[in-house]
């Protein structure tokens, strides 16, 4: 039986970038209330374990000493001439408010927990939904990430000679995992998500395979807008399980965001709730141990629904589509699964996935070769 370790506190969802941020941190109690309504963890076999504030050694791991300074300033409400320099402004993607700091080295702290209960052993898988932060540079903010929470935890693996497969399925790229260990062969990274052309952060093309050692443990798959559920599983299945089962990887850690749903009001995936579902099944299959992590996601509801059905698979727990009605009074959400739907016309569908075709084969001929496929 999976026993499993769900990574939470309530300070972690008590922040607030901005008032209009679209990141609103609430979403993470949200979809814990979720989970809790449905008993969650009621059982012997999954438990809630608190987080501690990674501390800056750890955070030196992979940021730069005067990045962290500068967070620090801000979060104290100091002004920092230069905060530009490191990607911070009060309107843009990244703004900062009193508290950053504190804020940001909690999520850390998180995905370390999930890192460690996870490679002692003491259990088959952890879920740590205020991580994931992918975009996050050692020098700078980016894409509502503060600190990469991600690399940290990876590089935390590879200190204990772990070989790390990276799997991300958030509609952006992950470009800050992808960039950190561009050069390295003991981390595959994969990123599947919408493509640049069309969404922040412009990167992820195919032909970006790695550099050096690393040539070839880069991996990325673009999708067009308005890939749905048969053709984003479709191309999932033809590249990341050859490719996760010839790499061999001690440990999974998977970057979880479920902005690819067609509801998100940022991206322009078109996943249900079913395709999300069937990709989590997938990541599962593929992972020795497992370290799941969040990531995007900005229509609330839908959140909440994603991560509850990928908890339930992590614990094997098919829930009931009816929401509890205490839940269903509190928020209004009813059902847990999509009913309605989008209908694509066949010429979109035609269209996504030939493009999707095209990508798997490009990758077929730069990169499985140097994994003997
Ligand atoms: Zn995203």
């Amino acid at each position: 039986m999976t026993e499993a370790a769900f990574i939470y506190d309530i300070i972690l969802s008590k922040h607030v970038l901005r008032e209009d941020h679209p990141l609103r941190p609430f979403r993470l109690q949200y979809a814990y209330e979720l989970l809790d309504a449905y008993g969650a963890f009621d059982g012997s076999t999954s438990k809630i374990v608190s987080p501690q504030p990674a501390d800056e050694d750890i955070l030196l791991t992979f940021h730069t000493k005067d990045y962290i300074e500068v967070v620090k300033s801000l979060s104290r409400g100091e002004k920092v001439s230069n905060q530009s320099t490191y990607n911070f402004s009060i309107y843009g993607d990244n703004p900062p408010y009193e508290g950053m700091y504190e804020a940001s080295i909690l999520p850390v702290g998180a995905s370390l927990i999930a890192a460690k209960v996870v490679a002692d052993g003491e259990f088959d898988v952890a879920f740590n939904i205020s991580g994931g932060l992918h975009h996050a540079a050692s020098n700078y903010a980016s894409g509502f990430c503060v600190f990469n929470d991600l690399v940290i935890a990876i590089k935390s693996l590879l200190g204990r000679g772990m070989r790390v497969a990276y799997i991300d399925i958030d509609a952006h790229h992950g470009d800050g995992v992808q960039n950190a260990f561009y050069d390295s062969d003991k981390v595959l990274t994969i990123s599947i998500h919408e493509s640049g052309s069309f969404l922040f952060p412009g990167t992820g093309e195919v032909t970006e395979i790695g550099t050096g050692d690393g040539k070839g443990y880069a991996v990325n798959l673009p999708l067009y807008p308005h890939t749905e559920d048969d053709t984003y599983l479709w191309a999932f299945r033809e590249i990341v399980p050859p490719l996760v089962t010839s790499f061999k990887p001690d440990i999974v850690v998977s970057q979880l965001g479920c902005d690819t749903h067609y509801l998100d009001p940022l991206t322009h995936l078109m996943l249900t709730t079913w395709g999300y579902t069937e990709v989590v099944k997938e990541v599962k299959r593929l992972a020795p141990r497992w370290v799941a992590l969040g990531g995007g996601g900005y229509d609330m509801g839908t959140v909440a629904r994603c991560w509850t059905l990928a908890y339930g698979v992590m614990i094997g727990k098919d829930w009931e589509d009816e929401i509890p009605e205490a839940y269903q009074q509190k928020y209004g959400i009813k059902k847990l699964r999509d009913k309605d739907v989008p209908q694509l016309a066949d010429r979109t569908k035609d269209q996504v996935r030939s493009s999707a075709q095209e990508m798997v084969e490009e990758l077929r001929r730069l990169v499985f070769p140097k994994h003997g496929l």
